[in-house]
């Protein structure tokens, strides 16, 4: 007789899901009972205190999106019309859009191989090149992709010779760090997002950071329609609908509460592809810089191989085959339409750009903390197939 599959056997595995901690629904009930759905009140005061205390940041302004942190840090920062700001290429979109909110123009800089992130080389290009011309950028955007550090120590040397703030965009990275320090707390401001996907989340949120409390105090004006102090509604400024409900600051901090929890289940889950899959030569796993420490929010790779794009191609179909969820890396910005035009700088005078050979060679894997073994061993049981395929048919076709 045949045994019926198990309805779990072939479920859909998600490549970076929300995983709720238990105590959210605590929270949210505090909040009802209190009647405090608003976009203020007590859970949005605690997480603001709760996340800068866990980072080490002498503030924090909740917000509705990572998004719009960045819109804000790129506001308090006199980003406007004609201005520019230096941004990675190899992002989201989200860490650039917020330059063209604000009617400036992104300069897009290239990855370094040893991190995947901000080439120094490149950005020392940018600078040198915009300081000729006598129009520095007014902002540097640094993230730390896939919750790996960016080579900081480079940037931030660079940065401060040539006199321009650094926005760090941690919206992948919480929970990382560098030397010991954590990721959101070089830049003049840092922003965090919680966002489904990210590796906590309040549904949809985000968090502006700083050492600088006026500059929070500006934010949260900012984020709440710019209203001036008077008994009347009297503005003078132009603001935005940018604040957090308190119902969403109570999931972010029951969330918040097992950030380190989640960071050593991501890690782990890198640490079982990498011992699994490694014996692939043609496989290499994203980078840790030597004394940083990566929260792994997605396990990401690339294929070495003259047929990496092949294989690239053959991996995603599989894993879709398998009602498994795979994505390529981040299509780089300056490759993107719109963005056609805007300036870019390599790390190297000659060949493809660093970020283009990523985004042709690389995938990420499921990588949500609430990952099982099991399912893991679905996802690394498809590429072993595939890389059998495939190493058998490029072995074929050489002979
Ligand atoms: C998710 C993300 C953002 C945007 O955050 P939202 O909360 O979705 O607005 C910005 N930058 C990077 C690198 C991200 O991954």
């Amino acid at each position: 007789m045949r045994c019926p599959l198990s309805a779990s056997a072939n479920a859909k595995i998600y490549l970076s899901p929300p995983h709720m901690s238990g105590r959210e629904q605590a929270y949210i009930g505090e909040a009802f009972l209190d009647n405090w759905i608003a976009p203020l009140g007590p859970h949005i005061n605690a997480f603001e205190s709760e996340l800068s205390a866990y980072i080490g940041s002498g503030g924090a302004t909740a917000v509705s999106s990572g998004t719009a942190a960045i819109h804000l840090a790129l506001r308090l920062l006199g980003v406007g019309e004609g201005d520019s700001v230096c941004c990675p290429s190899f992002t989201f979109i989200a860490s650039a859009n917020p330059i063209l909110y604000l009617g400036a123009e992104p300069i897009f800089i290239d990855s370094e191989p040893e991190s995947w992130n901000m080439s120094p080389a490149a950005l020392e290009k940018a600078l040198a090149h915009a300081s000729r011309c006598g129009k520095l950028p007014k902002a540097v955007i640094v993230v730390h992709l896939y919750g790996a550090m960016a080579d900081m120590e480079a940037i931030m040397g660079i940065c401060e010779s040539y006199g321009v703030p650094i926005v760090e965009d941690a919206a992948e990275s919480l929970g990382s760090t560098y030397q010991g320090r954590q990721s959101g707390t070089f830049g003049r401001f840092g922003i965090f997002s919680f966002n489904g996907n990210k590796i906590i989340t309040t549904s949809g949120g985000g968090m502006l950071v700083s050492d600088d409390i006026l500059a929070l105090e500006k934010a949260r004006f900012l984020a709440t329609q710019a209203r001036d102090e008077a008994p009347h509604y009297q503005h003078s400024q132009m603001g935005y609908n940018y604040r957090m409900s308190n119902v969403l600051a109570g999931i972010g901090r029951a969330q918040l509460d097992v950030i380190n929890d989640r960071v050593e289940a991501r890690r782990s889950i890198f640490h079982i592809y990498e011992e699994a899959l490694k014996h692939w030569g043609e496989i290499q796993f994203m980078p840790e810089l030597p004394g940083t420490r990566s929260n792994r929010w997605l396990t990401a790779l690339t294929i070495d191989s003259p047929h990496a794009e092949y294989m690239i191609q053959q991996l995603l179909a599989a894993m879709i085959r398998a009602n498994i969820e795979v994505r390529p890396l981040w299509k780089p910005l300056h490759m993107q339409p719109l963005f056609e035009g805007n300036a870019f700088y390599s790390h190297s005078a000659t060949g493809r750009a660093v970020c283009e050979d990523l985004f042709h060679r690389g995938l990420c894997l499921p990588s949500g903390s609430s990952l099982s073994l099991e399912d893991q061993g679905r996802v690394i049981d498809v590429v072993e197939d595939v890389m059998h395929q495939l190493t058998g048919l490029t072995a074929r076709a050489v002979n």
